[in-house]
């Protein structure tokens, strides 16, 4: 079909797209406290009523799900495509230079929590359906937007949706990134623990949260010379972190760590903290269980190693890279050292293989583990739902169109058939979950030309009915 008018109409509506972007980031639409009605807190309902109002207002059928998602139809009857966004947004943060919560255009750019995560999205979906409308655009198969509110605390939007209502057969989300994302790695988290008491080792911390590489560590020490923590360190020969040794005067020493935090679908980009750390106290002359413990982690993750080999889950198959592993937090507490490991596997492997796996190698050093996870998400890259994707973006940008594999999860996560589709591009950081988080009001119109020709190619292929 010739898009041409479709895209001037979009063009048209731009300021439009503006003006109810603007309206819905006024919306402090972050979780807080929930009310009757309101599962998510009161703004984000409100965010959620009057985005449906809006749409309403354009001649949109639309339903809202209890407060927890929203449904907008262009025509009626049941829809086999569904478009996934969401309203919800994280805290403002610190570091903003403007009103987070009052949109602003800056050179062509229009600043705001949600502009690109994923409000901005949200209303080029709208507007795409809007222009398809006013054109009296005919599509065999219906399709409608889902409005979801608590995308960024756990997804129980969808939850409730899929338990309430039905998913349409072939869905995207435009809350990642183009091109397309088609596979998401598995996902395990462990947690293990032992006793440990120790006359040396006093306190162990290093690490906050399970899915980063932790920047810093520290060990407090006691009955240990500083000259077998120079040897240590020397036997250790770890260059990729900094070390502190500090004498209190009190008969303990304390030392400590610093790396670099990254993500832990990406540790490669960081340096582990708490792995060099780790290495150091395998290597000084600990009581036991503590070196034992200490020097079964030092074999099981050493340092610099992200593909989980020592620990013998390492993975990899073609479509979806290798397999991610970081150990990321250890803590002791009272006489027991308990500590987290963040995977990400890649479609060849499985929860219940990685479980046996990684849960021997922690019962074999006298931990004794719990492990959880999700499958891999896989949607395969020659099926027709995501070539008509692709088409649409490569005819629009006339970029060429591919699929990515990540180890994050997206909003389709555990929904089959899923894919992940827009809106971020390679090489420009809209600060998403930051301070000054954005969207080039260009994108928000070259987003909805993209959706409103991915839904014509979707609506009408009587395959994909
Ligand atoms: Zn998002």
């Amino acid at each position: 079909m010739d898009m041409t008018k479709v895209f001037e109409r979009i063009e048209e509506l731009k300021p439009q797209m503006v003006k109810t972007l603007g309206e819905l980031i006024s919306y402090e639409s972050f979780r807080q406290q929930p009310e009757e009605g309101a599962p998510f807190g009161r703004p984000a309902r409100m965010c959620l009523d009057r985005a449906l109002e809006i749409c309403g207002g354009l001649g949109f059928i639309t339903e809202n799900i209890d407060g927890y998602a929203g449904t907008v139809k262009l025509y009626g009857g049941e829809p086999s495509l569904g478009i996934l966004a969401h309203l919800d947004v994280v805290a403002a943060g610190e570091g903003w230079t403007r009103d987070p919560f009052d949109a602003v255009i800056i050179d062509g750019k229009l600043y705001g929590r949600g502009a690109m995560d994923d409000k901005g999205p949200a209303v080029s979906v709208i507007y795409a359906m809007k222009a398809l409308k006013d054109l009296g655009v005919k599509l065999e198969n219906g399709v409608e937007l889902i409005l979801g509110t608590d995308e960024e605390c756990g997804s129980s939007d969808i939850a409730y949706f899929k338990e309430h209502t039905k998913m349409p057969k072939w869905l995207f989300t435009p809350d990642a990134c183009y091109p397309l994302i088609n596979i998401e790695k598995g996902h395990i988290n462990a947690r293990f623990t032992a006793e440990c008491r120790s006359k040396n080792l006093k306190a162990l911390h290093g690490g906050k949260t399970i899915n980063a590489v932790p920047a810093s560590a520290s060990a407090l020490l006691t009955g240990i010379k500083k000259e077998d923590i120079s040897y240590a360190l020397f036997g250790a020969g770890i260059a990729t972190v900094v070390y502190h040794i500090r004498d209190n005067g009190d008969g303990t020493i304390e030392l400590s760590a610093e790396g670099t935090s990254a993500h832990a679908s990406t540790p490669e980009t960081g340096s582990n903290a708490l792995t060099a750390l780790i290495k150091v106290l395998s290597l000084l002359p600990l009581d036991e269980p503590a070196k034992g413990l200490l020097t079964g982690l030092a074999e099981a993750f050493p340092h610099g190693e992200t593909d989980g080999t020592s620990a013998g889950v390492k993975a990899y198959d073609e479509t979806s890279g290798a397999l991610t592993l970081v150990l990321s937090i250890l803590d002791s507490e009272g006489d027991a050292l308990s500590g987290a490991i963040d995977i990400r596997f890649p479609v060849c492997e499985s929860v219940a293989s990685i479980c046996e796996k990684l849960g021997g190698t922690l019962s074999r050093r006298g931990f004794e583990p719990e492990i959880n996870g999700s499958e891999p998400h896989c949607v395969p890259s020659d099926s027709k739902f995501v070539k008509a994707l692709l088409g649409a973006y490569e005819s629009v940008t006339g970029k060429k169109g591919e699929c990515l594999a990540i180890g994050g999860g997206t909003y389709v996560h555990g929904t089959p058939g899923g894919v992940a589709f827009g809106c971020e591009i390679e090489g420009e950081d809209n600060r998403i979950h930051g301070a000054d988080e954005f969207i080039r009001t260009d994108a928000l119109v070259e987003n909805a030309k993209i959706f409103a020709e991915a839904i014509v190619r979707v609506c009408n292929d009587p395959e994909l009915k």
